[in-house]
């Protein structure tokens, strides 16, 4: 790290010590500040605050890439299960697989807490980093970056040069800040809500025979208005999550309000995921039970006030989780930001703005991705035709790779395209996709000659027309 400044005089609070704000904590403190970590909830290294429930998500290689820099990707994959393919669950219990990406590439099951934990005691190993916890903030003074905590019912204010709204997708800060001129902010909610439930391991058996179903995939049971999702965990459970419309839209169609009973939750669940009854753990009294999460999605403008607050991870962008991105995401944020302040020398009124024209843009582009991809997961994905067009896409990407990497791969395994360049090509794609299929379709044996030259020469053709040739500076 080159920084000339000597940026340890200056003090940085950032509320909320959740994965992306321990994770920023590391960055800016190896750069010499002073940073005062706040969290209002206990610390879960020491108090039980997850009721036994091991919640899990998918890390990519965005999110790696930020670990890596603070050099803690090798412990947190030591803890992580890679998931290199999808199995499909279809309503008659058959299974198809789609790989994530080439051989080698997987998404990654982890731990959210193991890697929130992991990463707070990161942080504390940097001398210059505080953390405090049960810690609420409350105030901001947008001027001076003065906040005020509270604890029981004591207050304390804490002064600073800077501050960091890192306190996830309802962030306080950032609720403070819409009383701040000209910001701007929306919140909607997607139609569809969430309850996890559990499929347990099998305790008489050990090594990989304890998991019920495939290890190293992310199995889904795609139903077009909603779907179920299962990520393993290394204890050999799996950590489902139902996705359901909150409310219906027609009297036919079902959601968590119109399935009221213990008989219609019941024949609910065995229509539809018939195969995964033996499975989950008593998904009937767990739906009964739990109350429906929502979903929503969060986009503000300005993301830094008066060059003296600034906010990041969720807080800046909560997303929903259908492209499994949201972490990584803020995980990018922090690794640019740290980019931004070794580039400017630790000059806060260059690294800010810079900060909100590279991170907004990109923000900006997964919320929409992960929007859009809901229709992917839960429909596409059980439709042979665009099973069929994943695999000539991969196929074609076999054959050019620098024509054309699949949108999945650009977001998922392309951690130096920015997700604001994977949309714009992801778009291009699609247009192409669209003027192959309506041919293909058209041929009664395509299922069995989609590998044959003319379907390849065909697409080559189509993007060489397209601006995708010009954007990739293809030559032949
Ligand atoms: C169902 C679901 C599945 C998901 N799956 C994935 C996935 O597969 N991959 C992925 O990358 N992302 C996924 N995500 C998104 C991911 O969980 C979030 O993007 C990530 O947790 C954001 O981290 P964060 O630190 O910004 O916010 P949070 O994790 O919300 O942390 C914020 C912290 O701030 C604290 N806090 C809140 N208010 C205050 C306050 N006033 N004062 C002090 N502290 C405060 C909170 O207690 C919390 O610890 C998923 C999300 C959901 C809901």
């Amino acid at each position: 790290m080159n920084i000339k400044k000597a940026a340890g005089k200056e003090t940085i609070t950032i509320a909320g010590a959740g994965p992306v704000g321990a994770l920023l904590a590391v960055v800016l403190g190896r750069y010499g500040y002073d940073v005062n970590l706040f969290e209002s909830r206990p610390d879960s290294r020491l108090h039980s605050i997850y009721q036994g429930k091991s919640i899990n998500i998918a890390l990519s290689d965005r999110g790696w890439l930020a670990l890596e820099s603070v050099g803690i990707s090798d412990k947190i994959k030591s803890n992580a299960i890679a998931m290199k393919k999808r199995v499909i669950h279809a309503l008659d219990g058959s299974l198809t697989e789609q790989a994530y990406g080439k051989e080698g590439q997987a998404i990654w099951s982890v731990s959210r807490s193991g890697v929130n934990e992991a990463l707070l005691t990161l942080a504390e190993a940097e001398p210059t980093v505080n953390t405090y916890f049960e810690q609420r903030l409350s105030v901001v003074n947008f001027d001076n970056a003065c906040a005020t905590f509270t604890h029981d019912k004591n207050h304390h204010e804490v002064l600073a040069d800077y501050l960091f709204g890192a306190d996830g997708a309802y962030s306080k800060v950032r609720r403070l800040a819409q009383e701040t001129p000209r910001f701007s902010y929306s919140q909607s909610y997607m139609p569809q809500c969430y309850i996890e439930l559990n499929i347990p391991a099998n305790d008489d058996k050990t090594g990989d025979e304890r998991f019920k179903m495939e290890k190293e995939a992310l199995h889904i049971w795609p139903r077009k208005d909603f779907m179920l999702i299962a990520l393993p965990n290394p204890d050999g459970t799996f950590t489902c999550t139902l996705f359901l419309n909150f409310e219906s839209a027609n009297n036919n169609d079902v959601s968590f309000t119109s399935l009221i009973t213990k008989a219609e939750v019941t024949e609910f669940f065995h229509e539809n995921f018939p195969d995964a009854m033996h499975l989950l753990e008593n998904p009937i009294d767990e739906f009964m039970q739990k109350s429906a999460n929502p979903l929503f999605l969060v986009n503000i403008d300005p993301w830094v006030i008066n060059n003296k607050v600034a906010l990041i991870g969720d807080a800046a962008h909560a997303m929903v989780p259908f492209y499994g991105q949201g972490m990584n995401c803020g995980f990018e944020d922090c690794r640019e930001l740290g980019q931004l302040v070794e580039q400017y020398q630790g000059n806060w009124t260059a690294i800010f703005p810079a900060y909100q024209k590279a991170r907004k843009k990109n923000a900006d582009a997964i919320t929409e991705l992960a929007k859009r991809n809901f229709i992917e997961m839960s429909e596409l994905s059980g439709d042979p035709s665009f099973l069929l067009q994943k695999k000539i896409e991969a196929k074609f990407h076999d054959l050019y790779p620098k024509l054309w990497t699949p949108l999945y791969s650009m977001v998922t395994f392309s951690p130096y395209l920015s997700y604001a360049d994977a949309l714009s090509i992801g778009d291009q794609q699609k247009k192409v996709m669209q003027t192959l299929m309506v041919d293909l379709m058209q041929m009664p044996d395509i299922e069995h000659c989609w590998q044959d030259d003319f379907v390849y020469k065909k697409m080559h053709t189509l993007v060489m027309a397209s601006p995708l040739a010009e954007a990739n500076k293809v030559t032949k």
